[in-house]
């Protein structure tokens, strides 16, 4: 299997958002769509690698955000034969995404449209629900396994290929850019989940991945580095924010702290200070902050 790396040119820009186009003798796969909005780079894609339409039979998607699986129904009129992997509680979402919409709009408002685009339905039919406790699926001439990684959202799947030992893992495995060691954690409201996703990152050493792939963006090898560094970093985001709380701070004073350390970090991390409008592209401070509030508001609320 040969696996190659589409970017989907997000809002013009390159490498924020990927789509991976597997390719067997005779049949080929995808994991992720992106956004309606990178539809004509998707297409090219294809294009470029020689695929034919007919010829995609699987599309694997991590999660439903929009930068993941927007293009979904879409891409289903685009390719006739594919059918559509996704965790089971993000599913019926899929084949209506009436409240996935209504809850998009909540977060982006007006800027729904040109950062989204059109959301269709995927037909039920072509969708195959997964619960990720390690369910294998034959594709592009590989076996691909689901793993129930939920942390960034309840309903995330990390699908991994044992032959090549690469990982897709979507978000629960950070926001890193090409030829950069530092990994952001995507932390937004409203599903964020830090207990879950200790315990996901657990789930992906115990994979032990030769590489692992986010969708934003690329293929790293240094997984356990990763990791650690993944790890780390949510564990003291969570006290830095949970600090500030209890200092009594506002959510924008919290949102500024934290753009100040992660660049910080960033920065310490070999970075350039122009990567950081990079890394927004996949996760703006003020989303990730705002996750890591609601996240700390919800778990104080529970042990009341
Ligand atoms: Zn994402």
């Amino acid at each position: 299997m040969r696996i190659e790396t589409i970017d989907l040119n997000f809002l013009g820009s390159e490498e924020v958002i990927a789509s991976f186009l597997l390719l067997g003798d005779d049949s080929a796969a995808l994991v992720e769509t992106g956004s309606t909005t990178c539809l004509e780079s998707l297409k090219k894609g294809l294009e470029k690698h020689g695929v034919e339409n007919a010829d995609v039979s699987e599309v694997f998607l991590t999660h439903i955000h929009l930068d993941h699986a927007g293009a979904s129904g879409h891409i289903a009129e685009l390719l006739p034969n594919a059918t559509f992997y996704v965790h089971e509680v993000g599913c019926p979402h899929m084949a209506d995404p009436s409240k996935l919409i209504k809850s998009a709009t909540r977060i982006y408002g007006d800027r729904m449209d040109e950062l989204w685009g059109e959301i269709r339905p995927v037909p039920e039919e072509r969708l195959v629900k997964l619960s990720g406790d390690g369910e294998g699926i034959e594709a592009a001439g590989g076996i691909f396994t689901a793993h129930d990684t939920p942390g960034h959202a309840y309903h995330h799947l990390a699908f991994h290929e044992p032959e090549s030992g690469a990982l897709f893992a979507g978000d629960v495995a950070g926001i890193r850019l090409p030829g950069r060691s530092y990994v952001r954690p995507p932390t937004p409201p409203p599903e964020v989940d830090m207990e879950a996703w200790k315990g996901s990152i657990e789930a992906m050493r115990r994979i032990a991945p030769k590489t692992i792939s986010p969708t934003h963006f690329g293929t790293y090898g240094d997984v356990e580095r990763h990791l650690n560094e993944l790890e780390q970093r949510l564990q003291s985001w969570l006290l830095f924010v949970e600090e500030r709380m209890d200092e009594g701070e506002e959510r924008e004073e919290i949102s500024d702290g934290l753009k100040d350390k992660g660049d910080d970090e960033m920065l310490e991390g070999g970075s350039e200070p122009e990567d950081t409008g990079h890394y927004d592209l996949a996760g703006s401070y003020q989303a990730l902050a705002d996750g890591i509030i609601r996240y700390v508001e919800r778990r104080r609320k529970g042990r009341e």
